[in-house]
C-alpha cells in the first residue's frame, strides 16, 4: 500500500517506522523543517536545551525498545539526580523526588494526616490495577471520567496532599490544574505508580532530539511540506501541499489535535466529536544559565499554584550534561495561567517577568540569572478533561480510520512521549491488519 503520514513527531514517526516494516510504501509530510515536534532540541551557546520533552522515564517501555531498535542503547541514561529536587513550600525547598510509592509517603513537605491519607489513597487504587495502563487511558472502565480530578482527590486527600502533592504534580507536567483534569487520569497514575514500583527520570546523551532525528534518518521524510487539506474519494485519499495533490491508498494524520479539523474535508461525526472536544494547555519554556556552583546539583523543583501563580516547575539540566562546567542550563515552564497572558509578549518581557518570579522565590538564584533562549507552547499537552476520555475511546472503537483516514497523536488517550510512541504503533497495527 502507499501510505502517507502526516506530522514527523514521536506518534507519526513511529507509526511510519512500524508500516514501513511491514513492507508498505511509505511517506512522512512534515510542515517544520525537522523531525520530532515537541521533542525537539536545540544548541545555543555550545549549550544543549530541550525545547519540548524534558525526560523520560523508567517506565517508558516502548520508548526504550525504540531508543534501542534505533542503536541508541548507550545513549539512554538515567539522570543524576545529585541533590534530589523538592517541592515549593511556604517559599521553603520540601525535598521531594519521588521514585516510587513509598517516596510519596515519606515527603515531609506535607502533614503526617495528608502523607496518611495519601497512604489510604493509593491503597485504595490497589483495586484499579489489572486494567489500567496510563499510556493508554482508553483502557479499564470509564467510571471515573464523570469527575474532575481535583473535587474526587480533594476528597479523598484533603487540601494539603492535594495542592502541594496532585495538583502541583499535574501543573509540574502539564502545565494545568487538576479541575481541568479527568479523575481517570488520577486513577491511572496511581496504577503508574504502584504497578510500575519507579519513576526515575531518564534522557538520552545527544538530547533528546537524538531519537526522533534517528528514526527519521531511515524513512522518505519531506521537511516544510505542509498538509492544507485531506480528501476521501471512494478509492484513495488525495493529500493537497501547495506543491500539489498526491493520492494514497491510506493515510495517518499525526498532527496535534487542533491542526486536524481544519485539514479534513466532510470530516465524520466521530471525528467531529473529539476534535471539537480536544483542547489543549499552554505554557512557555524559558531558559537561563546559572554559573555551576550556584546551580548546584539540585534536579528540579515543583511549584504548586498556591506558592507560585507564574512559574509551574523548574529544573537544573547539569544532571543532563547541560553544562560547559562554568554554567549550567536552567529550565523554568509556567502555569497555563500565566503562559496564556505572556504569550504574545517579547522575549524580554517574559524573560524579566520570569526572573523577577524566580528571584522573588529563589533569591539565591534570582540574581545571577542570564536569560539563553525562550520558547513558546500555545499547544503544550493535551488536556485529558472529563468525558473526554470516554470520547476517545468510543473513537477508537467506531469512529478511527474512516475512509483510509487514521488520526494519531497524544491527544488520542496517550500521554507523554511513551504515550504518542504507543499510538504510533497501535495505528500502524490497524492500518496494517
Ligand atoms: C514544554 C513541553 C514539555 C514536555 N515534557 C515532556 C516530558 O518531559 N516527557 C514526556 O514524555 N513528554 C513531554 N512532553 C509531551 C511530548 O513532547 C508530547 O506528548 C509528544 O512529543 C507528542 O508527539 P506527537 O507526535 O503526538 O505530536 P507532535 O510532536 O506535536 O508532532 C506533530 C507534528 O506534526 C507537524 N504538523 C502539524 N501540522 C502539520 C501539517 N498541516 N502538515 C504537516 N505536518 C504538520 C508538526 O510540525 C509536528 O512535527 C512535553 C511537551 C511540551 C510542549
Amino acid at each position: 500500500m502507499r501510505i502517507a503520514v502526516v506530522g514527523a513527531g514521536m506518534a507519526g514517526l513511529t507509526a511510519a517506522l512500524r508500516l514501513q516494516e511491514a513492507g508498505h510504501d511509505v511517506e512522512v509530510l512534515e510542515s517544520g523543517a525537522h523531525p520530532g515536534g515537541r521533542m525537539w532540541s536545540i544548541e545555543k551557546e555550545g549549550l544543549g536545551v530541550d525545547l519540548g520533552a524534558h525526560m523520560l522515564l523508567s517506565s517508558f517501555g516502548r520508548t526504550r525498545a525504540l531508543v534501542g531498535e534505533m542503536g541508541l542503547e548507550a545513549q539512554w541514561f538515567e539522570i543524576d539526580g545529585g541533590e534530589g529536587g523538592g517541592v515549593l513550600h511556604d517559599q521553603e525547598l520540601a525535598s521531594f523526588s519521588p521514585k516510587n510509592a513509598f517516596d510519596v509517603l515519606r515527603f515531609r513537605g506535607i502533614s503526617l494526616g495528608g502523607r496518611i491519607r495519601l497512604a489510604l489513597t493509593l491503597l485504595e487504587a490497589r483495586r484499579w490495577l489489572g486494567d489500567l495502563d496510563f499510556f493508554d487511558l482508553s483502557v479499564g472502565d470509564d467510571t471515573l471520567d464523570t469527575e474532575d480530578c481535583d473535587s474526587f482527590a480533594r476528597r479523598r486527600l484533603g487540601d494539603e496532599a492535594m495542592d502541594y502533592v496532585v495538583d502541583c504534580f499535574i501543573r509540574t507536567f502539564h502545565f494545568h490544574g487538576a479541575r481541568r483534569m479527568s479523575a481517570k487520569y488520577f486513577e491511572a497514575l496511581s496504577g503508574l505508580l504502584l504497578s510500575h514500583g519507579e519513576f526515575r527520570p531518564c534522557a538520552l546523551r545527544g538530547h533528546m532530539r537524538a531519537l526522533p532525528e534517528a528514526i527519521a534518518a531511515g524513512l522518505d521524510v519531506r521537511y516544510s511540506a505542509r498538509v492544507h487539506r485531506i480528501v476521501r474519494g471512494p478509492r484513495s485519499v488525495e493529500v493537497r501541499t501547495p506543491n500539489g495533490s498526491v493520492e494514497y491508498d491510506e493515510v495517518v494524520l499525526a498532527v496535534p489535535a487542533d491542526g486536524v479539523l481544519p485539514l479534513l474535508q466532510a470530516p465524520s461525526l466521530q471525528e467531529r466529536l473529539v476534535l471539537e472536544n480536544a483542547v489543549s494547555s499552554c505554557t512557555v519554556l524559558c531558559v537561563y544559565t546559572l554559573p555551576a556552583e550556584v546551580a548546584g546539583d539540585f534536579e528540579g523543583i515543583w511549584v504548586p499554584f498556591c506558592e507560585s501563580q507564574v512559574v509551574s516547575g523548574l529544573s537544573n539540566d547539569a544532571g543532563k550534561g547541560s553544562t560547559d562546567g562554568k554554567r549550567s542550563v536552567f529550565n523554568v515552564w509556567l502555569h497555563e495561567e500565566a503562559a496564556a497572558k505572556l504569550l504574545k509578549a517579547s522575549d524580554l518581557e517574559i524573560q524579566r517577568t520570569v526572573a523577577g518570579e524566580i528571584e522573588r522565590l529563589f533569591p539565591r538564584y534570582g540574581k545571577h540569572l542570564t536569560p539563553l533562549h525562550v520558547q513558546r507552547w500555545p499547544h503544550a499537552l493535551p488536556v485529558y478533561g472529563v468525558g473526554q476520555v470516554t470520547r476517545v475511546r468510543n473513537f477508537w472503537e467506531n469512529g478511527q480510520g474512516q475512509g483510509n483516514v487514521w488520526l494519531c497523536g497524544d491527544y488520542l488517550n496517550h500521554p507523554w512521549v511513551e504515550g504518542a510512541v504507543r499510538c504510533g504503533e497501535k495505528v500502524a497495527a490497524r492500518v496494517a491488519g
